[in-house]
Formats: structure tokens, sequence, C-alpha cells
């Protein structure tokens, strides 16, 4: 800090890089524009720095996934190429490194997703809030960042209590999603008022909601059991504007609809056709994608014979839950108490084209504010790629969420929050020393 000045109630401070938020994103900008030689300061909303970061990967921190930088860049679609620079500058490896450098292994799950060995967030946040505190950031807990303006000589940011003058801001604010955790949508409007696009934001990565209400407990009494059966494998497939959309992964019926990270990866490629969709966005469900139709069949037929007077439902219950198979046996007017040597064949059929093509209609997504992510935020037609900076105002940066660029689940969206915090601290540290007089 180079001084602090009371003014009354208000106090003003002059630093040379300036962030909004201490998410993932402000965090590890502060720790790189830091140890570039920059002076830096974090204003936080919160009491305390990551608490978004917190609730992570259910407490546990999804961190990163496995794959090269082009993995990722394709996983990212329509972003990627945006994040490619802000990926090759700090990758997934990158991130594994400098945690295991501070002492915090990752371990990578089968489905490639990457936690930390503990499997605890706190570390994640205490690692990078110890190692911006050693490199002396500025932390302002509790202030909430109201204007940002530009001066002729840098920008001024107004708090509750302090007026910070910076010759370089970073807007870190991330989307509208769990505001609790504090992120409202602040840096829209900060970025607004230097002339950014704001692309509309949507849930992505949410619940989906149905219009079926034999899924959930809206209607039948007798089909309450499905809210909170889960599937572990299937493949859900869309088709908007003849585009074919597909996501895969775990199932998670919702009571309203379906969620899990097959449904929430789908929310993602369809969240911006949904509101102005006026029919319901048809979708099919595989329940079992790893049988083709026939072998479903022989697999369901080879059941049967073995289990001839138990019944089909109980027989069925070795391949899914039980409340699942008597929701589809109701579907398709089956009696639960038909013995499986005694299903007919049609019957037979039936259900397998049911369990491989259950058919639903998506109606909404969860509102934003349950959804993991922001869809949309600051375009990122006016960001340059190469350092984060605003095209628009020269020594303004974004990073995290609040951009328009977001990913799958399974660690993609933390991955965009490190990259883009990364390349913004050090692009905005080496803008500044390169200006920064010589003779100080
Ligand atoms: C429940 C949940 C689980 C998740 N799990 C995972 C996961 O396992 N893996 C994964 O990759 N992604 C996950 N995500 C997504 C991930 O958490 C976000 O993408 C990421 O936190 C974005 O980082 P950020 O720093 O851009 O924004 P945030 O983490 O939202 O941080 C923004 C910060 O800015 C502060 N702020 C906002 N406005 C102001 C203001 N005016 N003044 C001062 N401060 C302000 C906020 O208080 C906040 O601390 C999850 C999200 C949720 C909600």
């Amino acid at each position: 800090m180079l001084f602090a000045e009371g003014k009354g109630t208000q106090v003003t401070m002059k630093t040379e890089v300036c962030i909004i938020g201490a998410g993932p994103a402000g965090l590890c900008a502060s720790i790189f524009a830091a140890q570039a030689g920059a002076k830096t300061l974090i204003l936080e909303r919160n009491t305390t720095a990551g608490r978004k970061l917190l609730r992570t990967g259910r407490g546990r921190c999804n961190l990163t996934h496995t794959g090269s930088v082009e993995d990722f860049v394709k996983a990212y679609g329509p972003f990627g190429r945006f994040l490619k620079h802000s990926l090759y500058e700090f990758s997934a490896d990158d991130l594994q490194q400098y945690f295991a450098q501070r002492g915090l292994d990752t371990r990578t799950e089968e489905d490639g997703c990457i936690f930390p060995r503990t499997d605890r967030a706190s570390d994640v946040a205490r690692i990078l809030i110890d190692h911006a505190r050693m490199l002396s950031v500025r932390f302002l807990c509790g202030r909430t960042a109201r204007s940002i303006e530009k001066k002729q000589d840098g920008f001024v940011a107004l708090a509750d209590k302090e007026t910070v003058l910076a010759k370089a801001v970073i807007i870190a604010t991330g989307g509208v999603s769990w505001p609790a955790t504090g992120s409202t949508g602040d840096g829209y409007q900060f970025a607004r008022s230097f002339g950014h696009t704001i692309v509309t934001p949507r849930a992505s990565l949410a619940p989906l909601v149905t219009a079926e209400t034999w899924l959930g407990p809206r209607r039948e009494a007798s089909l309450t059991g499905l809210a909170g059966v889960a599937v572990p494998s299937v493949v859900i497939k869309a088709r908007i504007a003849n585009r074919r959309l597909s996501a895969s992964g775990p199932l998670m019926f919702t009571g309203t609809g379906i969620g899990g990270p097959a449904a929430l990866d789908l929310s993602r490629l369809i969240t911006d056709f949904l509101p102005d969709h006026a029919n319901p966005i048809k979708a099919a469900i595989d329940l079992m994608p790893q049988y083709q139709i026939d072998q479903l069949d022989k697999e369901i037929l080879a059941l049967c014979s073995q289990h001839p007077k138990k019944t089909a439902a109980a027989t069925l219950a070795n391949l899914l839950p039980r409340s699942l198979v008597s929701s589809l046996f109701t579907q398709i007017d089956l009696s639960e108490t038909i013995l499986a040597g005694q299903l007919p064949r049609e019957q037979r059929m039936r259900l397998v084209k049911m369990l491989k093509e259950l058919r639903v209609s998506i109606v909404a997504t969860c509102p934003i504010a349950q959804a993991t992510v922001t869809r949309g935020g600051v375009s990122i037609e006016e960001i340059d790629p190469k350092t984060m900076e605003s095209k628009l105002c020269p020594g303004l940066f974004l990073a995290g969420e609040v951009i328009n660029a977001d990913g799958p689940c399974g660690g993609y969206n933390l991955q965009i929050a490190f990259s883009t915090g990364h390349l913004a601290g050090k692009a905005a540290a080496k803008k500044l020393l390169a200006e920064r007089p010589t003779n100080r």
C-alpha cells in the first residue's frame, strides 16, 4: 500500500492493482499480480475470502479435470478459442503443480475429475489466501465495491468506507448464481459502465424441470418415490433447431425433473434456447447406455429365465433402482405382480425401448440463483484473450465467472477462474511495471 489517508469516515487508499472479488479468480489474480511485483489490494464483500470456493464439489472441491489444453479447449465449446491462451499460460497441470508445491497433492478420479487429496475445499482456499498474504496482498474484506470510475491517472473504486485509487482494476466478481455466496452480478454493472456488452445471464449446470408429473411427486402419491433416485450412467439426447445435443454421466430424479451431472451438462447446452422455446424441448434418456437394444433384451431375458418365479419388477431391480422400475412398469401399464417367467415378449420389448429411450419434455431450468454456474456475462468479443484486458477500457481487466465463458461439470469452471485470474493478474502487473517511473 502506498498510503492510507483518513477523510472523515471515508479512507482513501492508493494501490497499483485493485481486484474486486476474492473468489478463486480474484485470489489467483492477486497472487500473480503481487508475485510480478505490483502492489495489490482486494475488495471483498464477504467478511472472508472464497466463500463459494468452500462449497465447491460438496466441500471437496473438484479443482480441475484431466486432459491436455486442447481437450479443455474442446470441452469449452464456443468459449474454447477465447480461453486457449489463458489455459496454455496456466493449465490444469500447472494448477496441480501449484498446489503440490504448497503441500496439497491431488487425486484423479475414474471420471477424470481432479480433487485435492485431502478432499477439502478449505485446504485449497487456505493455500490461496496464505500465499496472497505472504506476498503482501492487502485484503479489505467486508467491503462492497459500489462503483469504479476511470480517471486520467487510473481508476477510483468506491467501497463502503474506502476510496481506492488504483492504476489497474481487475473485476472478478463472479456471476449471479448462489448469490448468498456474494456473487450478485455487481461486475456486470461495473463492466456496463465502461461500455461493455453483457450477454444475458442464464442458469447453467442446473437441474432441469420436466413436464412429466410421473417423474416427481407432484401428482400421484404412488409415484413420490422417484425424487432422489439416482442412475449411475445415462446418455441424454435432445434436438434443437436441427442440432443434436447430448450429455452423459450420472442422473438423479429431482421431484420436479432431472438433475445430476448428465442433466446439468445438458442444461448448459440448452439453456440459451429455453426461454424463447415456445414448446418444451424433447429429450430422450438412455438409462442403460452400456447395452445395445438387442443386448439389453437378451440381458433381461436371461435375468427372467434365471428367476422365473420372482416378479419381473424385482428381477429388473438387478439393473435399476426398484422405485424407478415401478414407475416404468406403471408407464407401460405393466403389472408389478407379473412373474419374470411370464413376461410377454411384447411387454419386454416395450420395457427395453423405454429403458433405452425414456422420453421427457424439458420446460425450464431451475432458477439461476440455484444453478451451479452462470452462462452469460461480459462479452468475450470485448476482452483481449492474451491479457484479459478490456478492449474498451485500457487498465481494466476481467477474470472468472463474470466473463461470458463457462464449462461443463467436472472442474472446468474452477479452471476458468484460475487460468483467467492468473493471466489477468500477471498482465495487469506487467503493464504497470512497464509504465512505472524508473526513479522510484
Ligand atoms: C455449489 C457449487 C459447487 C461448485 N462446485 C464446483 C466444482 O467442484 N468445480 C468447479 O470447477 N466449479 C464448481 N462450481 C463453480 C465455481 O465455484 C465458480 O465457477 C467459481 O467459484 C467462479 O469463481 P469466481 O472467482 O469467478 O467467482 P466467485 O467464486 O463467485 O467469487 C466472486 C467474489 O466476488 C465477490 N464480490 C461480488 N461482488 C462484489 C462487490 N461489489 N464488491 C466486493 N466483492 C464482490 C463475491 O463476494 C465473491 O467472493 C461450483 C459452484 C457452486 C455454486
